[in-house]
């Protein structure tokens, strides 16, 4: 919608097809409904970073289109916006239909025609695709092919299929196919984003708990902590979910076997790859990935045991499975006690230290075991797309095809949580629509 509005805008005809009835389906349920349209900051390099090292390509549609300028973009027609923690910046409305509305408005602005419920199946280039291996052949896309027949000519076409997450919105990997046979090369796409299936006997005890102020971390095989995000998290039914549990999760899925930028081999292996990653639907076991969860991120090991012991004095008669509720969630406490391995009916004057520092440690280190990602029904989004490399950072045009650009998730481009991936939309799909000023 960005790119076909920027296009119009620019006085160009442009066509807008979209799968869907309407438009913006997965818009709508962004941000819990409520649209995290951006990531506030002032600081573009700061903005950058949290791509990891492809936010690099994003420096030049960032500096045209960035994070403020999509603010002052939605405020301008009338949607106004407020920061919320963590810079996330939402409509003050709380509503998501804003967003979108404000779009719709911009491409009737641009006169540009849509035309929902329309399934493009491919693109028509003017060389066979047998012929595309060959040198110094000019590609070019000639038309697109709808499911119904339909042939449509174009001089310019922008692919912004998205990604493979949540794909009962309309985003079920198309691009990429296309982009494939085209000869570019994709990256594997995977979720990123992700809730985590535990491995752990206690999981269902704890479905529902949600866990406020903690630290969640990732372990390696060698022990050591690989990364580690505080904030938010709760427990599902099969796993754990929440804004640290997504943010880790990308980590978490390349230490889960498959190492990071796999590259699929050109024209192939995609339905493959998608059922290699569609874990839900195969139940696959996989290596497992060692996470801890630090309940009491604020006080280090020594400061905690000296809390417990004051509890523990202060509750003197008391027996041990009745003082732990100064200290954690109810639904936890059974499995603490399992954990520690402490007599639920022992005396807390009776605990031992050696006791006591197991109870520490459950708290500073409760161990979770990942065994794999929910997948790509579940995942907020896909890492993974069109190789970068192959792509204009400053237009977002194709390098191996002369008229096809691509912008939005379908691009090799992820960020965690917080209006990040809906800005890389905003951001290369004007870059797109802004190339078509070109005659
Ligand atoms: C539940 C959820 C919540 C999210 N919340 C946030 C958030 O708050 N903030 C944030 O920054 N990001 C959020 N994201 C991520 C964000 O929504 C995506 O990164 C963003 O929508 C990507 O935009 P896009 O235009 O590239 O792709 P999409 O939004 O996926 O749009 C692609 C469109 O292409 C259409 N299409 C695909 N194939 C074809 C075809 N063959 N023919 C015709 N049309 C086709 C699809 O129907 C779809 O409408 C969230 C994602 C999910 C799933």
């Amino acid at each position: 919608m960005m790119a076909a509005g920027r296009a119009g805008e620019l006085g160009r005809s442009v066509l807008l097809l979209e799968k869907n009835k309407e438009l913006g389906v997965k818009l709508l349920m962004t941000g819990k409904d409520r649209c995290n349209v951006t990531h506030y900051t002032e600081d573009i390099n700061s903005l950058i970073e949290a791509y990891g090292k492809n936010g690099r390509f994003l420096y030049s549609s960032f500096a045209r289109f960035g994070n403020l300028k999509v603010m002052e973009f939605f405020e301008s027609r009338g949607v106004k916006l407020k920061v919320e923690r963590g810079q996330r910046v939402f409509p003050v409305s709380d509503s998501s239909g804003d967003i979108r509305n404000a779009l719709i408005n911009f491409l009737t602005e641009g006169r540009v025609e849509v035309r929902t419920g329309t399934v493009v199946k491919s693109l028509k280039s003017n060389v066979e695709s047998w012929q595309i291996e060959g040198d110094d052949l000019q590609l070019k896309i000639e038309e697109v092919v709808l499911n119904n027949g339909e042939h449509i000519k174009a001089k310019r076409f922008i692919v912004t299929t998205g990604g493979l997450s949540y794909p009962a919105t309309g985003s079920t990997g198309d691009g990429y196919d296309w982009a494939r046979e085209l000869g570019h090369n994709v990256i594997e796409p995977r979720p990123a984003l992700s809730p985590i299936v535990l491995d752990d006997w206690f999981v269902e005890d704890l479905e529902g708990l949600s866990l406020r102020n903690v630290e969640l971390s990732i372990w390696d095989n060698q022990g050591k902590k690989v990364d580690a995000k505080f904030g938010e998290m709760l427990f599902t039914k099969r796993g754990i979910s929440g804004p640290v549990v997504l943010d880790l999760s990308k980590k978490v899925g390349e230490l889960l076997e498959f190492s990071a930028g796999e590259v699929v081999p050109r024209g192939g292996a995609t339905k493959e790859g998608r059922e290699r990653w569609d874990l839900e639907e195969r139940g696959q076991k996989r290596n497992r990935v060692d996470l801890k969860i630090d309940l009491k991120p604020a006080l280090d090991f020594a400061k905690l045991d000296r809390r417990i012991q004051r509890d523990f004095q202060e509750g003197n008669n008391k027996q041990f499975k009745n003082i732990l509720d100064k200290l954690l969630p109810k639904k936890m406490i059974p499995v603490v006690i399992k954990l520690t391995k402490i007599n639920p009916e022992k005396q807390v004057n009776l605990v031992t230290k050696e006791e006591r520092k197991r109870l520490v440690r459950a708290l500073k280190e409760f161990p979770l075991h990942a065994e794999s990602l929910v997948g790509f029904g579940k995942a907020i989004i896909t890492t993974g797309g069109i190789d970068l490399k192959e792509v204009d950072s400053k237009t977002m045009q194709s390098r191996l095809v002369n008229n096809l650009y691509f912008a939005g998730e379908v691009l090799d481009l992820d960020g965690p949580t917080g209006g990040y991936n809906l800005q890389v939309a905003w951001s290369t799909g004007y870059a797109a629509g802004n190339d078509l000023m070109k005659n």
